[in-house]
């Protein structure tokens, strides 16, 4: 087995979700004395703890203790936990602090081929669908990282981890801090635009954190960039590996190693440097923004040399993911599309841009910080009304009063109050748009739960449930 020995040693695996859970056990497997340690107490973590029942590990809850950090062998943060005084006490001494996702790099045997990818949104979408692309080759394919109930230390110990394996991982920035040595043959980052400022500080850091996807790449591995992001460019100055761009705006230039829409927008051209071309109707997904995520996942595919038939095939499999403009219900003519997951400005904006029909937009939750300008812009050509929910009301309404917007922006008490304001601002051949550009938890345990709420709302007015996309 490759990857370093961890018998004996001592690891403190920080955080106990899904990801602490999953390193927990891969450590204790490999012989290394585990500490598992979490703020939260014992009697909050009952269900987590129960699913390392068995497992010889020893529990520091309700509390970090820094002497357990600063005389371990190694520490392995879970994704979304801040770099705590502990920590930095830890580097101090000497410790190694690491990411799951970077203690997964260093057990991955040669001849596995890993592609990551990041971005501010766009992560999910790009990552399903390349791991569909590979899967397609029937070759044996690890798609999860950050996606999924998949972490990427389970990686290690799937076929997928052996020569001629692939490996499709979407990593997030708070994983990319804690890396030192990840090198993927691939590397994807989609956009950076304004999120996560809270822990980040400013767009400079953030977007930095990002771009250490190609930090440690070699000469031969590919970067993968979006040309019309500026943030996204600026990470690119001076990486090791080869850029392959992607843009999607009309009249774009061709890249000379990359990939545009044909003038017509009908395929995805790739310039690899040769011309390939890929009919848009390969795909279900919709929308200017998916067409951006095939692109990335189609340059990932053709990089590392999935034939031009098996990227097509695995297109044409492709679903969306849940709650990403994902058409729920049609009421005689009226399509009701869940994008639960667009969670920020950029994310709608992106998702609304060039929209094929009128819309209703239902937004608002948790606002973040940033300006709507972007999105009311977005919305412009297509937008028939606003109906807003959750605790941002009062500030999208006054940002859509200074773009000066002429729809109706209404108020609405919950979601089946929403739907139904929106389906009577809206006709046949309309559509009804849940993409609340806010984080869902002043009214929902997060966006699935929101979703869902939206979907039983839009049965209650008796619109029926749809599985396929209206041609
Ligand atoms: P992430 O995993 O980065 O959150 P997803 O693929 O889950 O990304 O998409 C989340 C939301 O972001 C979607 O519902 C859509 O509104 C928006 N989105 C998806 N892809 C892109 C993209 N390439 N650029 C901008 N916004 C996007």
């Amino acid at each position: 087995m490759s990857g370093p020995n961890l018998a004996g040693k001592t690891v403190v695996v920080v955080g106990l979700a899904q990801t602490g859970i999953a390193v927990a056990k891969f450590c204790a497997r490999r012989g290394a004395r585990v500490v598992v340690t979490d703020g939260k107490p014992a009697d909050k973590l009952g269900p987590q703890m129960a699913q390392l029942a068995g497992v010889a590990v020893t529990w520091e809850l309700g509390g970090l203790v820094e002497q357990t950090f600063t005389s371990a062998d190694l520490v392995v943060m879970s994704p979304g936990v801040p770099t705590l005084p502990q920590v930095i006490a830890a580097r101090a001494a000497g410790v190694e602090v690491i990411a799951e996702i970077e203690l997964a790099y260093r057990f991955l045997v040669p001849g596995t081929t890993l592609v990551a990818i990041t971005g501010t949104n766009g992560k999910s979408t790009t990552t399903a669908l390349t791991g569909a692309l590979c899967a397609a080759s029937g070759r044996p394919t690890f798609c999860g990282g950050n996606l999924g109930n998949m972490p990427m230390i389970d990686a290690v110990d799937h076929p997928a981890n052996a020569p001629g394996g692939l490996v499709v991982v979407e990593v997030a920035a708070f994983m990319l801090e804690n890396c030192t040595t990840f090198r993927a043959d691939v590397g994807i980052l989609t956009n950076v635009t304004e999120d996560h400022l809270d822990r980040f500080g400013t767009m400079e850091h953030y977007a930095h954190i990002k771009g250490r996807i190609w930090d440690f790449q070699r000469a031969t591995d590919v970067a993968v960039a979006n040309a019309a992001d500026a943030w996204t460019m600026q990470e690119t100055a001076g990486i090791p590996g080869q850029l392959y761009t992607f843009d999607s705006r009309p009249g774009a230039p061709h890249p000379v190693r990359g990939a545009s829409m044909s003038a017509d927008r009908t395929h995805i051209e790739l310039r690899l440097p040769d011309l390939e071309v890929y009919p848009t109707s390969d795909l279900v997904i919709v929308g200017n923004h998916n067409m951006e995520n095939a692109m990335c996942a189609y340059l990932a595919a053709r990089t590392i040399g999935l034939p031009i038939a098996t990227v097509r095939a695995g297109a044409k499999t492709y679903r969306p993911l849940p709650h990403r403009m994902e058409l729920v219900g049609d009421r005689d003519g009226l399509y009701y599309y869940d994008d639960s997951k667009g969670t920020n400005v950029a994310s709608v904006a992106a998702s609304v841009r060039g929209f094929p029909r009128p819309l209703v937009l239902i937004a608002g939750g948790v606002d973040k910080g940033g300006s709507y300008a972007p999105m009311l812009a977005a919305l412009d050509d297509a937008c028939k009304g606003i109906v807003l929910i959750g605790a941002a009301a009062p500030l999208i309404r006054a940002a859509a009063a200074a773009h000066g917007a002429t729809y109706p922006v209404l108020d609405a008490t919950d979601m089946h109050d929403a739907v139904r304001r929106a389906t009577e601002l809206a006709g046949p051949g309309d559509a009804v748009v849940l993409s609340p550009a806010c984080a869902s938890y002043d009214m929902f345990q997060n966006f699935g739960h929101r979703g869902r709420v939206f979907r039983e709302a839009v049965s209650a007015i008796g619109a029926t449930r749809l599985d396929v996309l209206p041609a």
